[in-house]
């Protein structure tokens, strides 16, 4: 982790050329350009983070032509705010006006154009109604890659939230399971992530017994027993960059059963980080977690994808999942997260963000994989 406590700001010029980047992909995949709604893909490529509502903001990026940010007039003041405001050019509209009319003049009337999966229906069908001749696909399946590859300053934001949820994990261990509620824990961990730099807490899961065989358990009432294990998954953002990690800890001494079916999760986990290197196809890296559980017999009960991509958001793509085959490049960051599910028993799930680099792929969670023993 970068003694620095404070991350290299993004630039004007950082911004500007993920505009430019974004608007020349779009072209390729033989769209007119590209309608970036509120939210994660804005936040990424202009550093403006507005609350999506009905009242339209939208970036329209057009191969070259300059950016073009459609505002609210009461909300212009603060798009200038943002960093990436000296690249763009902000067009306004006051409350009565026709947004979609302030917006027409920027796109080819005939054209195709990439959108926001998150932009509200109600503006995808304004842009409809006003251009009947434009059509829209989804800006996730036009162009996935979009936000994947991580340059530097990213890289060293999502290594920082790694060593904050392995911090947060550290302390967790500290703290007694035994007698009490999942939700307790749940509010130890967010606690921790925020004392360790956190913005904003997503997830902590807490999957105490039975609980932990449900993957999307979040945390409930029940009281963790002696004899449980438990599944601890948290994480969220810090500087703007996400974390999330994964390890499962047993209350008290495991069972040799218990203990069996973590060292296979281990083994998996490890499997599917050691076949990270540049080129391989994502689907690969679930291949490779994947064999290993299915040898072990447990194949059925590792019931979703290996992994999903990780930068301002924490589940985006790229995706480690059979039929991806998006080949892994340098920079690409996300998870190895293999499970297995016991119903109405446990569930073990071991998961670190790991980056492709040169070479291969160096893991951004470091805490111990065994299992530890909690009180
Ligand atoms: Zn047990
Ligand atoms: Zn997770
Ligand atoms: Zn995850």
């Amino acid at each position: 982790m970068s003694s620095r406590s404070r991350p290299v700001p993004f630039t004007a010029d950082d911004y500007r050329a993920r505009m430019t980047r974004a608007a020349e992909t779009a072209a390729e995949a033989g769209l007119a350009g590209v309608l970036v709604a509120p939210g994660p893909d804005l936040v990424y490529l202009t550093g403006y983070q507005p609350v999506n509502t009905e009242r339209l903001t939208v970036l329209v990026l057009t191969a070259g032509q300059d950016p073009v940010l459609v505002v609210p007039t009461l909300e212009a003041p603060d798009a200038e705010k943002a960093v990436g405001a000296p690249a763009l050019t902000l067009r306004d509209w006051t409350d009565g006006k026709d947004p979609y009319a302030v917006t027409a003049p920027l796109l080819d009337d005939a054209g195709r154009f990439g959108i926001s999966d998150n932009a509200w229906a109600m503006h995808l069908l304004g842009l409809q109604r006003t251009l009947p001749g434009t059509s829209y696909v989804s800006l996730t399946e036009a162009l996935p890659m979009l936000r994947a590859v991580k340059d530097t300053h990213e890289l060293e934001r999502l290594a920082a939230a790694g060593a904050a949820a392995d911090a947060t994990y550290e302390e967790i261990l500290k703290v007694r399971f035994s007698g009490r509620k999942e939700t307790e824990i749940a509010a130890e961990l967010a606690e921790l992530l925020k004392k360790f730099g956190h913005s904003q807490v997503d997830f902590t899961v807490v999957g105490s017994g039975p609980n932990g065989a449900n993957p999307h358990h979040e945390a409930g009432d029940r009281t963790i027993e002696r004899g449980d294990m438990v599944v601890l998954d948290f994480g969220g953002l810090k500087h703007g960059y996400g974390s999330d990690t994964s390890r499962t800890v047993h209350v008290g001494e495991p069972t040799a059963e218990e203990q069996r079916v973590h060292d296979i999760v281990r083994e998996a986990q490890e499997a599917g980080c050691e076949a990270v290197r540049p080129g391989v196809a994502c689907q690969e890296i679930d291949r490779a977690a994947r064999a290993v559980i299915t040898e072990f017999g447990y194949g059925e009960r590792f019931i979703h994808r290996t992994g999903h991509g990780i930068g301002v958001t924490t589940h985006e793509p790229p995706y480690m999942i059979e039929g991806e085959e998006q080949p892994l490049v340098p920079g690409m960051c996300f998870s190895v997260e293999p499970g297995i599910y016991l119903p109405g028993r446990f569930g073990v799930r071991i998961e670190d963000i790991v980056t492709v680099t040169e070479d291969g792929g160096r893991r951004l969670n470091s805490t111990a994989r065994e299992l530890a023993i909690v009180e």
